[in-house]
C-alpha cells in the first residue's frame, strides 16, 4: 500500500509505527479480549495507559512537580475561554500578543469574560512576523500574558519567549508542542490540542503550574474549573480514552527518535530543506513569513500568480501530495511538517517543487 505524502495542517500525519502498533492491538488490547475503546475508563488496564501517557509526557518535556498535566476535551478552542474564566480576576487585565487568527480568537474570548488588551501585534503586516518582546510594558495589574507559540495559518514561530517576573506567561502551543526543547519553567500554563504534534483529535493537553490553582474562583462551572481535573487526575468524567492511548504510543515513538533532541534536529533538517528550495528559487516561490520568524512546523509560500499556485496545487495532488493548500483565510500554499512527517516526504516535496519551477 502506498501512503500519501501527508502535509495536512491538522489533524495531521501520525507515525506509521504508531498506527501499526494500534492496528495490531486493535481487537485485543494486551490480552483483554477487547479494544482499548471498549475498556472501562475506571479499569486497571486503562489506568495504566492513562498514567503512561502522563508520565512519558512529563519526562519528555522535563516538567517538574511544580506543574500538573491534564488531559481535557474541547480542543485548544475551549482553552481560549477556560483560561480567562479561571485566571482573569475582575480587577486585573489580561495581555495578549496577536500573531495570527488563533491568538485573535483567544483574545476575543478573554474580552467576553473580563478586561483584556493587545500589547503587541503584527496584524498590520498580515502576520508576517513575531513582534519583538524586548520592551514589553506590562503593569503589575496584568493577570497574565498570552502568546501563540507557533502560528499554524501564517507559518511564523516564536524562537525565544518573553522572560517575565511575577506575571504568568501562558502559551497556546497547539502546533509546535513537543517539536523542540522548551524551558517549561518560563511558563505558568501551556495548552495544546493534540491533533498536530501529539496524536489524534479529541484530547487537549494542559500543563498548569500548581500555584495558579489557588487563584481560581469557586463560582465557575465545575467542569470548566482546572481544579476539578487536577483533583480527579483528568478522570472527572469519561476521558477520550482512545486518543490518550494513541498519545501514549506517540510519546513512546518520540522517545525512540532520541527524545526532543533528536526530534528537534530532524525538524530543523526538514524545514531547512524546504526553505532552501524556496530561497534558491529566484523569487518563483515567495515565503509568507519574514526570515527570523519562520516556522519549522508550517511553511507558507506563494507562486508568481494565483493561476500558477492553483496549477501547482492540483499537480501536487495528482502526484500524491496531500494538504498543501494554504488556509482558506490566506490562500497560497502551506506545507505542515510536524514531528511525524518523515524526511522522505520533505525530500519528495522539494524534488517536486524544483521540477515544477523548471517547467514553468
Ligand atoms: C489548530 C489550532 C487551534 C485550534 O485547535 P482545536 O483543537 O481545533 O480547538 C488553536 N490554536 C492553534 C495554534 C492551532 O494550531
Amino acid at each position: 500500500m502506498q501512503r500519501a505524502f501527508n502535509f495536512n495542517a491538522g489533524p495531521s500525519a501520525l507515525p506509521l509505527e504508531v498506527l501499526q502498533i494500534a492496528q495490531a492491538e486493535f481487537l485485543n488490547y494486551n490480552g483483554t479480549g477487547m479494544s482499548v475503546m471498549e475498556l472501562s475508563h475506571r479499569s486497571n488496564e486503562y489506568d495504566k495507559v492513562h498514567q503512561r501517557a502522563k508520565t512519558s509526557f512529563k519526562e519528555l518535556l522535563q516538567i517538574s512537580d511544580d506543574y500538573e498535566v491534564l488531559f481535557l476535551q474541547g480542543g485548544a478552542s475551549l482553552q481560549f475561554s477556560m483560561l480567562p474564566l479561571n485566571l482573569l480576576a475582575k480587577d486585573k487585565t489580561a495581555a495578549y500578543i496577536l500573531t495570527g487568527e488563533w491568538s485573535e480568537k483567544a483574545f476575543k474570548e478573554a474580552k467576553k469574560l473580563g478586561h483584556a488588551k493587545v500589547i503587541a501585534s503584527s496584524q498590520e503586516e498580515n502576520y508576517t512576523y513575531i513582534p519583538s518582546h524586548a520592551n514589553l510594558s506590562l503593569s503589575s495589574q496584568t493577570a497574565y500574558l498570552h502568546i501563540t507559540s507557533n502560528n499554524t495559518i501564517y507559518g511564523t514561530q516564536w524562537h525565544s519567549y518573553p522572560e517575565l517576573v511575577d506575571i504568568p506567561l501562558i502559551a497556546d502551543m497547539s502546533s509546535d508542542i513537543l517539536s523542540k526543547k522548551v524551558n517549561i519553567d518560563q511558563f505558568s500554563l501551556i495548552y495544546a490540542g493534540a491533533q498536530k504534534n501529539l496524536g489524534p483529535a479529541g484530547v487537549t493537553v494542559v500543563i498548569i503550574k500548581k500555584e495558579l490553582l489557588t487563584k481560581i474562583p469557586e463560582h465557575i462551572p465545575t467542569f470548566l474549573n482546572y481544579g476539578t481535573h487536577v483533583k480527579q487526575n483528568s478522570l472527572y468524567n469519561t476521558p477520550p480514552t482512545f486518543s490518550i492511548y494513541i498519545l501514549a504510543l506517540v510519546l513512546d515513538w518520540v522517545k525512540n527518535q532520541g527524545g526532543l533532541d533528536g526530534i528537534e534536529t530532524r525538524n530543523k533538517e526538514k524545514a531547512s530543506l524546504i526553505y532552501q528550495c524556496i530561497d534558491k528559487s529566484d523569487g518563483f516561490y515567495t515565503p509568507h513569513a519574514k526570515q527570523d520568524s519562520r516556522s519549522n512546523m508550517n511553511i507558507t509560500f506563494t507562486l508568481p500568480t494565483e493561476e500558477l499556485t492553483n496549477c501547482f496545487l492540483s499537480l501536487a495532488k495528482e502526484n500524491g501530495f496531500s494538504g498543501l493548500n494554504g488556509h482558506r483565510s490566506i490562500g497560497g500554499c502551506r506545507a505542515s511538517i510536524y514531528n511525524a512527517v518523515p524526511l522522505e516526504s520533505c525530500q519528495a516535496l522539494v524534488k517536486f517543487m524544483e521540477k515544477f519551477r523548471q517547467i514553468n
